[in-house]
């Protein structure tokens, strides 16, 4: 069952905002110098009203760069003094919370390491209580679209009703181009079950580097999704955390000017449902050819075995049984005998290749 959201929609509480909704800072803050060159550099591309930074950065081990902590918060309150931006921090505990609206932070975010855990997201909704502050909710690590939806309802029962949904992928066992997998599939879900939640997308943690960030922004764009939290540093190559999927201010305006803003097609179920569908063969593509590449690096080890131990290469009785075996457990399948015999014979030919490849080498 899905509980209905009470949500304000955010063209009533971001001032002077049109859609898309666009958030735009370092990682982390790292220096008062970093944070306001990157926030002027930011401030003036008119599209951008929101600047983020991270002050305390949760990270996968100890020891690394943890952020700041709470003289960061002054230099947001100069940013936003100075440019006149609304200011968002990540809180992970109550007293980031308090320490975060104490200074006057605009807009709190929860991150994907939080939002996994349901205890957290319940101290920090309650410690928001009353206060009519707006929550980004980022989804949490794995692909679990109830636990987003969970954190969500957590913050609108104690009231929170400017919330927004951030798409930042999803960690997935097998490599893709991305550093988080887009699984496109679960924020059009969200959006179908709660079409007026708004979404922003988060292409840096998407994608990991700046080259993937352009399309995935358009793309983010073209299913509907209503904005964008993008990583800017004013030099990224000095970043401490995430230097590879940062861009400068002078970057982020390019990339917002070539963007294409399409209106409402209308027709969005059908492209929802497409985009579902594919996103859906990509991920099954992906598993296919992890699984194909598998298959082959153990014909190899047989090869060698074969080869140690002066054993001919085409086992026919085998290849006989195996092709048997697995026609009769494809058509189980609803596959067609035909289908699974080619697929085989080219599975084979390639193994056999693969073979006479190890049985050449001058070593095992
Ligand atoms: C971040 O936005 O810097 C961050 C830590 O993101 P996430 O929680 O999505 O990993
Ligand atoms: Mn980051």
């Amino acid at each position: 069952m899905t509980a209905t959201l009470n949500i304000t929609p955010f063209e009533e509480w971001l001032p002077g905002s049109a859609q898309p909704m666009i958030i735009a800072g370092p990682c982390s803050a790292e220096t008062e110098e970093q944070v306001m060159e990157t926030a002027f550099g930011i401030a003036s591309i008119p599209q951008v009203k929101i600047f983020r930074a991270g002050i305390w950065k949760p990270r996968t081990r100890p020891g690394a760069f943890e952020g700041v902590g709470t003289k960061g918060l002054q230099w947001l309150q100069k940013v936003k003094e100075q440019t006149g931006l609304l200011v968002t921090v990540e809180v992970a505990n109550p007293r980031h919370v308090q320490e975060a609206l104490d200074h006057g932070i605009d807009i709190l975010w929860i991150g994907a390491r939080t939002v996994v855990n349901p205890f957290a997201v319940q101290e920090i909704a309650e410690a928001i209580g009353d206060r009519d502050v707006p929550v980004l909710i980022k989804n949490p690590l794995n692909p679990d679209l109830t636990t987003w939806m969970g954190a969500i309802e957590r913050l609108n029962r104690v009231g929170l009703k400017k919330l927004v949904a951030v798409h930042r992928g999803f960690s997935f066992f097998n490599r893709t181009p991305y550093r988080n997998a887009p699984m496109w599939e679960i924020p059009i879900e969200l959006k179908r079950l709660h079409p007026n939640l708004p979404i922003v997308v988060d292409p840096s943690h998407i994608c990991g580097n700046r080259e993937l960030i352009p399309a995935t922004i358009q793309k983010a764009l073209d299913l509907e999704m209503n904005g964008v939290m993008i990583e800017t540093h004013i030099s990224p190559s000095k970043a401490l955390t995430d230097k590879n999927q940062q861009v400068t201010p002078a970057h982020l305006e390019e990339i917002l000017s070539r963007l294409i803003l399409r209106r409402e097609t209308g027709s969005s179920e059908l492209s929802y449902k497409l985009e579902e569908l594919r996103s859906e063969i990509d991920k099954l593509d992906e598993e296919l050819i992890d699984i194909l590449a598998r298959r082959m690096k153990v014909v190899e080890e047989i090869g060698i075995y074969k080869k140690v131990n002066k054993v001919t290469i085409l086992q026919l009785k085998r290849w006989n049984q195996l092709k048997q075996d697995r026609i009769e457990a494809g058509i189980k399948m609803g596959l067609s005998r035909e289908f699974i015999l080619k697929l085989l014979e080219s599975v084979h030919e390639e193994g056999i290749r693969r073979q006479i490849e190890v049985m050449n080498r001058d070593e095992p």
